[in-house]
């Protein structure tokens, strides 16, 4: 199949109430591919009336919502997942010129991973067991689960569709009504998919508005009328949808950035086979989808008796990505989101080489041919410093693999949690003991042992220290969403 640019439509409105809406006050923002940099569409820019309305609406919609059957609900999410299935070719064109990441990915991973999530959580909220216990013979104790009601979702823009996933198929099967934003740069599969979905729910049970954090997620977030606030993004706007929540003592899950390590022992090296063709691809692809992953391995550490040997074939697998027109299929790395993040990564090179590190390959900006000359592209970057580097301790968020090396495990494990975040790792060993041993030592809420950057839905993701907390992905997600009820029957 030959993958190109969706046609989008001039405007687009916010989804409030089961209908499509222009905002009040007719007022849009333009919004770019990264790809090229031209004008895809036009979206609402909206402000806290809007808001106020799409949480009105779920409001009217949640006592109804709330009382469908787990079948009613299951069905529906799984004909959510069914239909993103069958427009997974349209979602991925979609995701790659609003977000400008490569194609093979949002083919591969991003969509399929999406209809994966919601096909999880129908599936889960069938098979839940209750649990009663008889105290004694004239009591019980009945555990129940009800649902919060209306749940605010801030999402980012790195995973539009899956971020989406995430949140809202676990919402709306605990049996609450949504208000989502998502994330300013990448609008378009969230309305693309309440255009394919919203006659499927009843009005009011998902709503999506658009806009900027300080305008629309705001308000969204310190609303009294919202009963959590659930938000994926940047440590520092995850601090401050912290504040507005607490005014309300609203429950909040906070997915946040991150700084993962990616440890290489000498074992690795044991011998030349098809194992260590796979640490190379861990340290190497994963570092460059962009480098926009949270859990983007991008600190890479190396047991200082391999380092020569490993890092020479770490640079020549990066040398051999292929960048290019993220709709062909061969392209391996496309564009980074926006302008504002292609300057962010070209600063955070700069502050890398004043610091003192080396430039191992990589190193700026990347220029395209033709249209794409426009377009946001980097180079895969590699840079050998030390962890005290800001280049190791700051979240870059692309194509930047910071390296270094270490002794033996006890500086591994030093190196690898001497840092604010806590959200991803991968240990890479043929060593029983530390295949064990490192990953629990390693204060991250999810370590990858001998492999990397995969996401089953039933496997709990979230983070430690700076990286937030709550978790995604699993049946434990339910529970971010419900209130506990307990009955003790006397009989
Ligand atoms: P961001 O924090 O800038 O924005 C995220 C969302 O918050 C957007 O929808 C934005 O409009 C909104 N927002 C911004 N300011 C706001 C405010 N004052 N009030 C309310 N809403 C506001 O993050 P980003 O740049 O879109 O995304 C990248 C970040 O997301 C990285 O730090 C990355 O690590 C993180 N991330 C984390 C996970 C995870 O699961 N832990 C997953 C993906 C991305």
């Amino acid at each position: 199949m030959n993958y190109s640019k969706p046609k989008f439509k001039e405007k687009y409105g916010n989804f409030i109430n089961g209908k499509f809406e222009a905002p009040d006050d007719g007022e849009y923002f333009d919004n770019h591919s990264p790809i090229d940099n031209m004008l895809l569409a036009k979206y609402p820019r909206s402000k806290e009336s809007v808001v106020k309305k799409a949480i009105e609406a779920a409001n009217n919609a949640k006592d109804a919502w709330g009382k469908t059957s787990v079948g009613e609900r299951s069905a529906i999410l799984m004909k959510i997942a069914d239909v993103i299935e069958a427009n997974l070719n349209e979602f991925a064109q979609m995701e790659t010129a609003d977000n400008g990441k490569a194609i093979r990915e949002t083919v591969n991973a991003d969509v399929p991973l999406a209809v994966d999530h919601f096909r999880y959580f129908a599936s889960v909220i069938r098979a839940e067991e209750g649990s009663a216990t008889e105290l004694n013979e004239n009591t019980v104790s009945l555990i129940i689960r009800e649902p919060l009601g209306v749940v605010a979702q801030i999402i980012p823009w790195n995973f539009p569709l899956l971020m989406l996933a995430w949140k809202v198929a676990p919402a709306l099967a605990s049996g609450n009504c949504v208000v989502l934003k998502p994330a300013e740069q990448t609008p378009a599969s969230a309305t693309f998919l309440a255009e394919r979905i919203g006659d499927l729910l009843p009005p009011g049970v998902f709503n999506v508005i658009h806009g900027f954090g300080p305008e629309a997620g705001k308000p969204l977030a310190s609303s009294g009328k919202v009963d959590k606030v659930a938000f994926t993004g940047e440590t520092t706007t995850g601090q401050l949808i912290m504040q507005y929540a607490s005014k309300n003592l609203n429950p909040v899950t906070m997915e946040l950035g991150g700084k993962s390590p990616n440890v290489f022992f000498s074992s690795i090296m044991d011998h030349d086979d098809d194992f260590l063709d796979k640490c190379i691809e861990g340290a190497v692809l994963f570092a460059f989808n962009q480098g926009e992953v949270c859990t983007a391995p991008s600190r890479l550490l190396i047991q200082e008796d391999i380092y020569d040997a490993f890092i020479e074939k770490v640079i020549a697998r990066t040398e051999a990505i292929k960048m290019g027109d993220p709709f062909d299929m061969n392209t391996m790395m496309g564009a980074q989101a926006s302008n504002d993040q292609h300057e962010k990564i070209l600063s955070y090179i700069e502050i890398g080489k004043e610091e003192g590190a080396e430039v191992l390959t990589g190193g700026g900006a990347k220029k395209l041919d033709g249209d794409l000359s426009n377009g946001f592209y980097i180079q895969p970057t590699i840079l050998k410093g030390h962890n005290k580097m800001r280049v190791f301790q700051e979240e870059i968020f692309g194509p930047v693999l910071a390296v270094c090396t270490f002794k033996d495990e006890a500086e591994a494990i030093e190196i690898a949690n001497d840092t604010l975040y806590g959200l991803g790792a991968g240990v890479w060993t043929r060593d029983a003991h530390q295949l064990y041993q490192i990953p629990r030592a390693i204060k991250a809420g999810r370590v990858w042992v001998n492999c990397y950057h995969d996401y089953p839905a039933h496997a709990p993701f979230g983070g430690y220290k700076k990286s937030g907390f709550g978790r995604e992905n699993h049946l434990m997600m339910l529970n971010h969403y419900r209130q506990t009820k307990n009955m003790l029957i006397s009989y």
